[in-house]
């Protein structure tokens, strides 16, 4: 299988990255893709945040690489592992030790092939790998790299390069990105501005408490898997339209549903990790149900980190189950996770429509395809589900 490996400080990953790598995966029509973060660059001195922040701003990058390549994008931590100076060969060779029958392609920009033959051992980087270059124009790839591809071919006869032009290569250094990161996260996938951000990265210094919703909205992202970065902004959007609809503050609406799924991807473990940093009580249903933890998990999320007001944590505590006698606001995000835009389950358009009629026709009836089909799989019923749904029929008089 074709394996692409793509090294660089990524100090942060950026546009630049993200678009040779899908450019390339698709041009090399790879099979893997690994994204690898530099222990000790080599090359460069700079403001390093550290390799773990490195990495993971990398595996944010990662995923939303492998959602538009469509092919698995993973972030290695081989380098960072390995420790000392990052030396391209060593990770090529031990690459080639631990997948003898891969054929290996490694990825660089314009700068890094035109001075190729300076780093550390070249003739092992190309005998075990491939070499795709990048540049940014016509100029870089014919002129500039005939030449090079020339002096390779001549002086390691096997050397095999592939040379491609990204003319929408995003054109930005990291030392230049950074210094731009006060005025806001250009050339940054929202996830890893928001990441810089919620980590204070790089001398950004906001206060988490006292975000504005713009602010929020990319910390947000960056606590999500990139596949559910289009469901949370479709529930933000449903917020706003339902809480303008229904009379509930829309601001709240818009803070609720940016970080009602903040700990979702969190696992069983580290789910009651937090359950116990923020003295959670579970029930029996509760402690094996990671859907019905990370309401709570989140919901504390809100409160201790981002100072969100009691409502709006209250609304991401009850979004799962739903409760008796909820709220307005409470309603509204619930039923927006239910219907945003990209859910696509059989009968979500009777569900829409009733709750654009009706907001407590539409929880009742939402209440009610919930309890359904957690029956239909033989699932347990949380007890504040069924109370949600005895409460609003008889508030209806059914
Ligand atoms: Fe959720
Ligand atoms: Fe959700």
């Amino acid at each position: 299988m074709k394996l692409g490996i793509y090294g660089g400080s990524f100090n942060p990953p950026h546009l630049g990255h993200l678009h040779a790598a899908i450019a390339a995966a698709a041009y090399l029509q790879l099979d893997e893709l690994l994204l690898i973060p530099a222990g000790i660059p080599p090359h460069k001195h700079f403001d390093d945040p550290g390799a773990a922040h490195r990495a993971a701003m990398t595996q944010l990058m990662a995923e939303q690489a492998a959602l538009e390549a469509k092919i698995p994008v993973r972030l290695s931590r081989m380098e960072i592992e390995r420790g000392g100076k990052s030396y391209t060969a060593d990770t090529v060779r031990s690459l080639h030790e631990q997948r003898p029958d891969d054929e290996l392609w490694l990825l660089m920009g314009t700068d890094m092939f035109l001075t190729l033959q300076d780093w550390y051992h070249p003739e092992e980087i190309l005998a075990h790998a491939g070499i795709c270059a990048f540049g940014r124009s016509e100029r870089d790839t014919e002129e500039l790299f005939a030449v090079q591809r020339n002096y390779l071919t001549e002086r390691f006869p096997n050397a095999l390069i592939a040379t491609m032009t990204l003319r929408n290569l995003v054109e930005v250094s990291s030392t230049e990105l950074r210094a731009m990161l006060p005025e806001g996260g250009r050339y940054l996938t929202p996830q890893v501005y928001g990441y810089i951000l919620r980590e204070r990265l790089y001398g950004t210094n906001l206060d988490l408490k006292r975000l504005t919703l713009e602010q929020l909205r990319p910390v947000a992202l960056s606590y999500l898997k990139a596949k559910r970065v289009r469901h949370v902004l479709g529930v933000e959007q449903e917020a706003i339209r339902l809480a303008e609809k229904y009379g509930a503050d829309v601001e709240k609406a818009r803070f609720a549903a940016l970080l009602h799924d903040c700990t979702k991807k969190l696992d069983m473990d580290e789910q009651l990790a937090l359950c116990e940093q923020y003295g959670i009580a579970l029930d029996e249903v509760e402690r094996v149900s990671i859907k019905l933890l990370h309401a709570k998990t989140g919901a504390a999320i809100a409160r201790e980190v981002f100072a969100a007001p009691r409502d709006v944590c209250d609304a991401i505590l009850w979004h799962t189950t739903g409760r008796a006698d909820m709220t307005t606001l409470e309603k509204v995000i619930y039923l927006a996770d239910y219907i945003e835009p990209s859910r696509d389950f059989d009968g979500v358009e009777t569900l829409r429509e009733a709750v654009y009629a009706d907001l407590d026709r539409g929880l009742a009836l939402g209440l009610k395809m919930s309890i359904e089909e957690l029956e239909g799989y033989g699932s347990p019923v949380h007890h504040n589900t069924r109370e949600a749904y005895d409460f609003i029929k008889s508030k209806l008089g059914e």
